[in-house]
């Protein structure tokens, strides 16, 4: 645990706070979606970019999945691959990032 200033555990509770909430709000709608909505929400959005909406590319590194957006470029992690992502030994990362390289 490291020290924090209290600004930024102020910061971090508002984050947290603001996440809950949203979460719950996200969570109500997906309740009140019907099993067929869900099927056609998840066929039309699986492997797209949450940002543009264009196809996404699955590599696969060091057993972590990395969905790569074909157009802009963005990179999505699943549930938990952040933090393997964060422990890759040093110089991991940015061999994780040349697979991309043009
Ligand atoms: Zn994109």
């Amino acid at each position: 645990m490291t020290l924090m200033k209290p600004s930024e555990k102020e910061e971090e509770y508002f984050a947290r706070q603001m996440f809950d909430k949203k979460q719950k709000i996200e969570q109500e709608k997906q309740k009140h979606l019907a099993e067929t909505e869900l099927r056609k929400a998840k066929e039309l959005h699986h492997m797209k970019c949450p940002k543009c909406g264009m196809n996404l590319v699955e590599i696969d590194y060091k057993s972590i999945k990395v969905d790569r957006c074909s157009a802009c470029e963005g990179v999505w992690l699943d549930a938990g691959e952040l933090g393997q992502v964060v422990n890759l030994e040093k110089g991991a990362l940015d061999k994780l990032f040349s697979v991309f390289a043009k």
